[in-house]
């Protein structure tokens, strides 16, 4: 036993490539006071989504394993997409996740002032110019990857001019689109951003936190390298798509007078089949009511899983499978719910719950009695508390677990069969009840007395066991039963258009499942557990005392559909 011990703790887990370059800078002093500092910089155009909490995970993780900290930075340079129900819901999915930022909260917005004097500053010195291009001349002035771009004519305008031209932009002077201030740098680049990149544009916006104060806003790869600098940013992470903004980055913490000069790394950004992962295309889901909300459970929202179920720990524990690297690749969706799975399994208490109710009278039971079973909340977990089911003379079964003319390899119940009932009695079919249709409504059975726990005193063994609620003591629930939102690996690839992809069966709703008492006792934010049904949780925005709603967080892995396959039925 020590000896294990020993060999897991001296066992080295491999570096990424991240914290490789992080110990290399701190082994070699390039870090001031030896502090990492790293920084999530949501735009707070929308919900986060899966594939942030990889770059929260890796942001916030970096400065917890290296003693540092991770400011929180709301990017919101763009006032009319911006929102404060965003930076709330930001806020708050942070959190759930378990990371903290402290007091280390900033907006972009809050450098504006600093952003507007170093933009006058580059003027000054005749690195920055104002320029009256229209959006289809800069275009064309930019040139390709191929060819070079040309000057434009503004490009030599005077220091005084300019500065005249941007105060008057800044006092709204001038309408939307008529100038920019553009940083002067070299239109003949290989890299088409350092071709004299815009610095500033003309936006008649309220923005959500500096309402009117401003009608020019600066672009994002002059205000974000700025940023990290004040914030003495150590290593600023994001995703591959910023690579070839790297050299717009450097010479924004380049510009004379900026003191600290963070580094930009790039790592690749998540990406899981069957899902959409970009704010701009959920946002659409919710505008066009495709689905009910940025929380809907069907959402790759972080605030959908979480009302869906997930627990941080099974993202974190996800987040930290797939790894980090610098090539772009597409997870397995099964991977996400191996995870959510496997934790879920720790830590869920078990219920008897039947989706699809099918009456069994057992005939030979006494007609008020009431008795109890002790059931173990979750088996898993050595500590775990226990809870009594009622069982009566009425009970359900799932119609599922029972058939009247029943395949080969059938073990469930069929007219003279004999099944366990879960922690209760050993009973065999005796006769059916059917409507006008001929469909089976009420299976009458009787039960051997001798079997009480689930076993009986002969040894004799049956195949099947059934999950059973009382049809007197029990409770009516609504449960919600989800598939995927999409039900092509990659949404509009084919098509071109990924609504044209959307799942029509994405959602089923159960409005008369029967669960035992005990699910009267579950909580927002518990984690249940319906026995052979899958994983569920109370969802606490649309259930009322009256009325219990469950989501199902994910199925327990499906046998039955294997079975099913296997008999041909
Ligand atoms: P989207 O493209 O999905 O709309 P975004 O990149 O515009 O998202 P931001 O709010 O700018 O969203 O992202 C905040 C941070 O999260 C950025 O550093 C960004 O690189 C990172 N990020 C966004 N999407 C992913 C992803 N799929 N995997 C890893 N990191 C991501
Ligand atoms: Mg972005």
């Amino acid at each position: 036993m020590d000896e294990r011990i020993e060999e897991e703790s001296t066992e080295k887990v491999p570096l990424n490539f991240l914290e490789r370059i992080i110990e290399d800078d701190l082994a070699n002093g390039r870090v001031p006071d030896n502090t990492i500092v790293t920084r999530f910089p949501p735009e707070p155009n929308g919900y986060l989504h899966i594939g942030h909490i990889k770059s929260i995970c890796l942001n916030f993780g970096l400065a917890q394993k290296y003693q540092g900290r991770c400011h929180l930075r709301f990017d919101d340079t763009n006032p009319e997409k911006e929102d404060m129900e965003y930076i709330n819901s930001i806020k708050s999915d942070i959190r759930w996740l378990g990371f903290d930022w402290g007091k280390y909260e900033y907006h972009a917005s809050d450098y504006y002032q600093q952003l507007y004097e170093i933009a006058v500053r580059l003027i000054q010195e005749g690195k920055a110019y104002v320029d009256s291009l229209s959006a289809e001349q800069l275009k064309e002035y930019r040139g390709t990857l191929t060819e070079p771009g040309k000057n434009s004519p503004d490009r030599d305008r005077s220091i005084e001019e300019n500065l005249r031209l941007f105060e008057e932009m800044h006092q709204g002077k001038h309408p939307e689109g008529s100038y920019i201030l553009r940083a002067k740098i070299d239109m003949a680049s290989p890299n088409l951003n350092l071709r004299d990149p815009a610095l500033y544009r003309i936006k008649f916006a309220s923005h959500p936190r500096t309402g009117d104060t401003w009608c020019i806003y600066p672009m994002y790869d002059f205000t974000h390298p700025i940023s990290d600098a004040i914030e003495n940013i150590t290593h600023s992470i994001c995703t591959l798509e910023f690579e070839d903004h790297r050299p717009a980055y450097d010479w924004a913490t380049d510009i004379d007078g900026i003191e600290h000069a963070p580094h930009q790394y790039e790592f690749a950004r998540l990406n899981i089949n069957y899902l959409v992962m970009s704010k701009r295309r959920l946002l659409n889901l919710v505008k066009l009511g495709i689905v009910d909300g940025w929380d809907d459970p069907r959402m790759p929202t972080i605030s959908g899983i979480r009302r869906r179920g997930y627990s941080p720990e099974s993202m974190k524990d996800f987040i930290s499978r797939i790894g980090v690297a610098k090539v772009e690749s597409v997870v397995d969706y099964s991977l996400m719910e191996f995870c959510v799975r496997e934790d879920l399994n720790k830590r869920a208490t078990r219920l008897m719950v039947v989706l699809d109710p099918l009456k069994l009278v057992i005939d030979n039971y006494p007609d008020d009695k009431v008795e109890y079973f002790e059931a173990t909340d979750n088996p898993e977990d050595p500590s775990s508390k226990t809870h009594q089911i009622p069982f009566t003379k009425e009970l359900y079964i799932e119609r599922e677990d029972f058939m009247e003319d029943p395949p080969k390899k059938y073990h469930r119940l069929y007219p003279g069969n004999e099944v366990r009932l879960k922690y209760a009695y050993y009973i065999t079919a005796t006769s059916v009840v059917k409507d006008a249709d001929g469909n089976v409504v009420e299976v009458h059975c009787t039960y051997d007395p001798e079997s009480r726990g689930g076993a009986a005193p002969d040894g004799r063994k049956v195949k099947g066991t059934s999950h059973w609620v009382s049809a007197t003591e029990g409770v009516t629930i609504e449960a919600r039963l989800y598939d995927k939102l999409f039900q092509t690996e990659y949404p509009g690839k084919a098509t071109g258009n990924y609504l044209d992809d959307l799942n029509p069966d994405s959602l089923k709703i159960v409005t008369d499942a029967k669960a035992e008492p005990e699910i009267l006792n579950a909580k927002v934010g518990d984690y249940l557990q319906f026995v052979r049904n899958g994983y569920f949780c109370v969802d606490g925005k649309v259930s009322t005392k009256e009325k219990l709603i469950f989501n199902r967080t994910a199925t327990l892995k499906d046998s039955w559909a294997k079975l099913k396959e296997k008999m041909g039925v």
